[in-house]
């Protein structure tokens, strides 16, 4: 054989070992005897020359000398821990008790590079109680037969007396309550889905009653009252008799909530006659959902004891406590009108407001742990009352626009025929699946005992954000229709309301800038967050002894995930595992590759940028956006798994998943594009794109399938819109919309009889109404189908018709 092929044989052998050593993560110990054996062979068998032989021998004598703990530790770990001391900024407690809300799951295995799929796939697919279904079947279809959302939201500006019994008779406002304080105790699943319904018929209902089942007394109740604070009001919160709001925002703290001024000194005074050690609260607090009527005000005030009466410490820090609304000195029943939607929300605010320290939610030990509920119970809370919310709107507007499209016409044929309304339809359907997806997957996770922090930011920005590109889509096609408010107007004001979700619960902007990689970067990378701890560690031995475990885990795991990167990338993942065999294989696989590379980008710009990288909220976004989109791609496919793998449903997977991955590459390559180390920046892109881009968004062809599946009636379209309140009744849009749908395709031989006619001269008109006349008058119909056809153009008429006022009726001006 020739030596030069026996001489790259050789070569290629060694860089094949090496690779495979890193891509499958082999221990340190094993790893580093492979690797020195494979020098061996490659430098005495090889061809390599005297410099690169020599400096093969200095790596393999590097990584033996690194399996000597003691040498590693003292010689490389402690310089670089007292380095890593001085470069962190120390954490604030507020900063620590966020990261510590919540668990790592899903999104853990999606940072580490090297998902284990087991880890979702093992999921239980989130299934209804009797009982739950029940309750959705009765009362939660009941309620939304009763809306008029018109009527609430234009005429009376609240829901009517007879509704707000109805919630409270039916613990509408109980779902998260235990039963044994007389609650509903729904899964976090049932709670979604009971909000998703809601949504699609009226936002101001399901704002109502999504806020006492998101944050707010109960949760916090549930997990921190005292056994006295959950006999006392969740009973009352179940039945209704109370009404419940939380109360964090101030005029000067919106996003940065912990810099509240709002106070309590302890201080003594009377109370029932007595004279007690309590607090005296001063707020001024606005936007609080519910504040208007509630009976129960949770406050977040900053708890302050000059006089040392319950302790040492002058400052204790935000703490939350529960203040009946008839207190004196407590105000509150002005409303603010959040975008013409208007559920109950206004200010609240407190003069020397005297309460006993029990008021404290889990009491006088609770003191300054306010912020810790909050982070801790906003760490599930945010995955299901606004994301269900968005999905509702997305279920609703999916139903509704592919009916209405089929049955609108323009230029005689039903406006669903032209592709620009085929990619907006695409739109909806595809998000609206992403949606379900996110949600039924997360929640179910949570219902199973997960807690996950950075998924519930994902789904808070993503659903919310994909809820108003599905609002704006569903606006536009339908035109007119949905732009002249009135009782027929059943899209305008879900479009108006997607600035609500965007803004609650943490503002999307900052969301997206801050918390779901700022948060996420530390709290799911494998290591970063033990470095920290070490690096903040009091015992100096234990500390160095951590770190130096996390930091050479740290860096293996880093050689690794670059090995894994560009080989998933060169071969497009095509040999790595996945969870599956089957047609959606290969979606699975491009997610093992874009957590890899992820992973390397991750880590590249945390050791370049260090503490800059929190400021640097471009570049941090988008790695955010990755991470988003893996998670919210893999979602889909678990929700197909769930769903049974429907076949008819495989269009909106792919356009689902290929949208997100095509998201995710096009941010790793801005993020690449925009890194301040340029040199680095072009190392990274060799390694994540050596072939370049290939990843393509959904294509023509395949949006048209998608837009196709909402447009005439399917099992993939009901499923799709399974939550959405489409029964049909005299008031349900939704309902009509259906009808009109399947009058029509049962109609459809009738109407292409009359196309025909019209085209052949017999006919003239284009308008259905005057073609049935004419038809009539010709016998080219007969009496069932001239009926069938006239009753399609009276639905389809109704539907179409928008409303006029008169002028006195117009702007309120009688
Ligand atoms: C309808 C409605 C109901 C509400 N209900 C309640 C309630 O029941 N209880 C309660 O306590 N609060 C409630 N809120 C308050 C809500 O949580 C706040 O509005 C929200 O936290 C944002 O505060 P802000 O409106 O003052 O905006 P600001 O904090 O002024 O923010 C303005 C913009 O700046 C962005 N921003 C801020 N900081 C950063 C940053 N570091 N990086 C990037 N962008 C940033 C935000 O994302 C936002 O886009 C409600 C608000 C609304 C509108």
């Amino acid at each position: 054989m020739p030596e030069i092929i026996v001489d790259l044989f050789w070569l290629l052998a060694f860089i094949f070992i090496v690779l495979f050593v890193a891509y499958h993560r082999i221990n340190l110990m094993v790893s580093s005897l492979i690797i020195t054996t494979s020098t061996y062979l490659y430098t005495s068998f090889g061809d390599g020359n005297f410099i690169w032989n020599m400096t093969l021998w200095l790596i393999a004598g590097a990584l033996l000398t690194i399996n000597i703990v003691p040498i590693r530790r003292s010689r490389i770990s402690k310089p670089l821990l007292d380095i890593y001391r001085k470069m962190v900024p120390k954490m604030s407690s507020t900063e620590r008790e966020a990261l510590e809300a919540g668990n790592v799951w899903w999104d853990g295995e999606l940072f580490s590079g090297m998902p284990n799929w087991d880890v979702l796939m093992s999921m239980p697919s989130p299934t209804l109680s009797a009982d739950e279904k029940t309750f959705l079947d009765g009362p939660c279809e009941e309620l939304c037969s009763m809306l008029d959302d018109w009527e609430i939201s234009h005429v009376n500006g609240d829901l009517s007396e007879e509704i707000w019994k109805f919630i409270k008779k039916h613990k509408f406002f109980a779902m998260i309550i235990p039963k044994k304080y007389g609650g509903l105790e729904f899964s976090s699943y049932a709670n979604a889905m009971v909000i998703t319904k809601l949504a699609s018929r009226s936002a101001v209902v399901s704002s109502t009653v999504g806020v006492p089942n998101s944050l707010g007394p109960g949760e916090l109740l549930m997990h921190y009252g005292t056994e006295e604070q959950k006999e006392h009001y969740l009973p009352g919160l179940a039945s209704g008799e109370e009404i419940p709001c939380f109360a964090l925002t101030s005029p000067e703290a919106g996003s940065d909530a912990s810099a509240i001024i709002d106070s309590g000194i302890i201080c003594k005074d009377q109370w029932n006659n007595e004279e007690i050690i309590g607090i005296r609260l001063n707020w001024d607090k606005r936007y609080i959902t519910l504040a208007p009527v509630a009976t129960v005000l949770g406050l977040a005030f900053k708890l302050h004891d000059p006089d040392h009466l319950i302790g040492d410490a002058d400052e204790y820090g935000i703490t939350a406590a529960l203040i009946p609304t008839n207190t004196p000195g407590v105000s509150f029943g002005r409303r603010h009108y959040p975008m013409n939607i208007p559920f109950q929300n206004g200010p609240t605010s407190g003069q020397d407001v005297f309460v006993p320290l029990d008021y404290i939610i889990g009491g006088k030990d609770m003191a300054g742990k306010g912020w810790k509920m909050l982070v801790e119970c906003l760490s599930v809370g945010r995955a299901i009352t606004l994301p269900s919310s968005a999905a509702g709107g997305g279920q609703a507007a999916a139903y509704a626009s592919g009916a209405y499209t089929q049955i609108r016409k323009q230029f005689n044929l039903p406006i669903s025929e032209f592709d620009g309304i085929k990619e907006a339809l695409a739109r909806i359907a595809g998000y609206a699946y992403t949606m379900n997806s996110a949600i039924s997957v997360t929640s179910g996770a949570i219902d199973e005992g997960e807690k996950p922090a950075v998924p519930s930011a994902i789904l808070k920005y993503h659903c919310t954000e994909m809820g108003r590109k599905v609002a704006n889509d569903a606006m536009d096609v339908h035109g007119g229709k949905a732009v002249m408010m009135g009782p027929k107007n059943y899209i305008g004001r879900s479009f108006m309301a997607t600035p609500i979700a965007i803004t609650v619960e943490g503002a999307n902007i900052l969301t997206r800038s801050l918390i779901i990689f700022g948060q996420g970067a530390v709290r799911c990378h494998p290591f970063v967050l033990k470095e920290l701890e070490a690096a903040e560690e009091k015992d100096q031995k234990k500390g160095l002894k951590n770190f130096d475990k996390a930091l050479f885990a740290h860096i293996g795991y880093a050689i690794s995930n670059l090995s894994r990167s560009l080989i998933l990338a060169i071969t497009q993942a095509k040999y790595s595992k996945s969870p599956v065999n089957t047609i959606t294989k290969r979606y699975y696989q491009h997610i093992n590759r874009y957590s890899a590379a992820f992973a390397v980008a991750s880590d590249f710009a945390m050791l370049s940028l260090g503490g800059e990288l929190k400021k640097k909220e471009l570049l941090s976004a988008r790695l955010g956006d990755v991470l988003s989109s893996i998670y919210l791609a893999s979602t889909v496919l678990k929700h197909y798994e769930n769903q049974g793998c429907k076949s008819e449903d495989l269009p909106l997977v792919e356009w689902s998943v290929r949208t997100q991955m095509y998201e995710a590459q096009e941010k790793l390559h801005n993020f690449l594009n925009n890194m301040p180390n340029r040199i680095l920046a072009f190392f990274l892109r060799c390694n994540i794109f050596p072939r370049g881009r290939s990843y393509s968004p959904p294509s023509d062809i395949l949006t048209k399938k998608v837009a196709s599946l909402i447009t005439a009636t399917s099992k993939s379209r009901d499923r799709l819109s399974e939550f959405a309140y489409t029964t049909l009744e005299p008031g349900n849009p939704l309902g009509l919309l259906q009808e009109a749908l399947l009058l029509s395709e049962d109609a459809a031989l009738i109407e292409a009889k009359l196309n025909q006619a019209r085209k052949d001269g017999i006919i003239q008109s284009s308008y259905l109404g005057h073609q049935i006349e004419e038809a009539k008058k010709q016998g080219l119909l007969n009496t069932q189908e001239i009926e069938k056809i006239k009753l399609v153009h009276q639905k389809v008429s109704d539907l179409l018709s928008v409303d006029d006022f008169s002028q006195n009726e117009f702007g309120k001006k009688q």
